[in-house]
């Protein structure tokens, strides 16, 4: 809603007001009920688009209810059914309007469905609560029947107040952060209206003064909707974001702990189940947060420790595994083979077919070194760009220079297209002893000298580190 159709609605109402006043509440009533309705458009219209879509619609159905409660007030005061029972308009305003605003204030989102569920399990209790609370002061006389509503208002106008202020002070994603500042400024202009109702003017709507506060309060809600506000980013330390993060589980088994409070007097059963499903609720929660949290904690790790283009493990995954192979090779009193392995001639393929193709080479080759290492113990990783590492078992050198040939002769028979005929492979292998204490990282140096020698020696083929216990030199870079 525009700033002028706004300022057009507020000077419509006012003039309704002060031309026709209380004698005739009808006309301000009706606007009155436009009012809410359109706040909930705009809401619709905003969640277009909005990252907190889901949001901005539940506000949207809470003030159509509002407005359907102010429908149902004015069917009441036209039949003249009293205050003191329970009217559909009473059901609507306490019950059903406070349950999607309590939500959107409230309610964690996300989540896997499960959580979602437990935070459904815990509004219907909180809805089954109002309701009973509502039913209850019904059979009341009037005086309580508005006294304990105006309690439970309190209570939970502060409540939604709350819990938005602190979601927008530690939101930091933009769309959302803008959401709960909108519902900040609603919740505490609705709670402070909703407390000078009750205290000073129970009768209202009855067209005076009193309708244009209300009218202007979704009015602005309207056009807050209306005119997305980039909020500056939140002023919290992140320390506070993350207590506040997960802190926001707890408000929902917190207001209904606080409901159930209230309900007890009325109806003490009820309030226990109240607070059992609060503790319950929160404690599932709990632990379906941990599940899920643990899942992704363990698909991060097997992440880190993956290629993405070949699925293959990455140079993280074979430094860490390395060591453990060794052990592994040991405790067989077998020694451990490294092989060094690159692609030849890869810039020149990239350049004639480009990229693409020759990721698609990069898989080839993967795939086909991967089909040839099938023990569990063998380790195989794509180790740069177009280089891979083998660590595995091996009785001797020759064994471990054996398979370094079957790798490459599977290279070279796949006749995978390439410049200069097919794809060709060359690889360094070094090896050592079961009883050799030299430390394993030391095996893959070695590895890389001997690709340097095999790349030297004409490439497509396969170079053994000579078996020295000293270092040695490094004979320049590799091309
Ligand atoms: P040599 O036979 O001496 O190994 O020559 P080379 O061309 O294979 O080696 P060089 O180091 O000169 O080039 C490696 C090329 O590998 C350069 C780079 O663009 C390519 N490369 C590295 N990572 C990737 C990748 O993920 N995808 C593709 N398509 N190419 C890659
Ligand atoms: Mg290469
Ligand atoms: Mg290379």
């Amino acid at each position: 809603m525009t700033l002028r159709a706004a300022l057009f609605f507020m000077v419509t109402h006012a003039l309704v007001i002060g031309l026709i006043g209380p004698e005739d509440p009808v006309g301000s009533h009706l606007l009155l009920m436009t009012a809410p309705l359109l706040a909930a458009l705009a809401c619709v219209r905003r969640a277009r688009g909005s990252q907190a879509a889901c949001k901005w619609r539940t506000l949207g159905i809470a003030v159509c209810l509002f407005s359907l409660a102010l429908l149902a007030l004015l069917y009441r005061k036209v039949t003249g059914i009293g205050p003191a029972e329970m009217t559909l308009s009473s059901l609507l305003l306490y019950v059903f309007y406070r349950i999607p605003l309590t939500y959107v204030a409230a309610s964690p989102g996300g989540g896997t469905r499960c959580i979602r569920a437990v935070d459904l399990v815990i509004i219907a209790l909180l809805w089954l609560l109002y309701f009973v609370h509502t039913q209850a002061l019904a059979h009341l006389n009037t005086a309580l029947w508005m006294q304990g509503l105006s309690t439970m208002s309190a209570v939970q106008n502060s409540l939604v107040f709350c819990f938005a202020l602190i979601r927008f002070l530690a939101e930091d994603n933009a769309d959302r952060r803008d959401f709960f500042r909108t519902l900040t400024i609603y919740a505490l202009g609705y709670f402070l209206l909703a407390l000078y109702i009750n205290t000073f003017q129970p009768q209202v709507p009855d067209g005076g003064w009193t309708d244009l506060l209300i009218s202007g309060l979704f009015v602005l809600l309207a056009v807050m909707a209306g005119s997305p506000h980039r909020a500056p980013a939140p002023a919290m330390p992140r320390h506070l974001r993350r207590i506040v993060d997960a802190g926001v589980p707890l408000m929902l088994p917190l207001l209904l702990m606080m409901v159930a409070l209230l309900v007890a007097r009325l109806h003490p059963t009820l309030a226990t189940i109240g607070f059992i499903g609060a503790m319950l609720g929160y404690a599932l929660r709990s632990v379906l947060t941990q599940v899920e949290i643990q899942r992704q904690r363990d698909e991060l790790e097997l992440l880190a420790r993956r290629d993405p283009l070949t699925g293959l493990g990455n140079r993280r995954n074979f430094d860490e595994s390395l060591g453990s192979a060794h052990r592994r090779a040991r405790r067989q009193r077998l020694g451990l083979a490294v092989l060094m392995i690159d692609i030849d001639h890869f810039k020149r393929l990239n350049d004639t077919y480009g990229h693409p193709e020759g990721d698609r080479r990069l898989r080839a080759v993967a795939a086909i070194l991967d089909g040839c290492l099938q023990r569990g113990d063998d380790l195989l990783a794509r180790y740069g760009g177009e280089e891979f590492i083998a660590a595995l078992p091996s009785p001797d050198p020759a064994h471990a220079l054996g398979l370094g040939e079957r790798l490459r002769a599977a290279v070279e028979a796949a006749v995978l297209p390439a410049p200069e005929g097919h794809v060709t492979i060359s690889i360094g292998v070094a090896w050592q002893a079961a009883g050799d204490d030299r430390e394993p990282r030391d095996l893959v140096d070695r590895a890389d000298q001997a690709l340097y020698q095999a790349k030297h020696a004409g490439r497509n083929c396969v170079h053994a580190a000579p078996p020295a216990k000293a270092e040695q030199a490094r004979p320049g870079q590799r091309a």
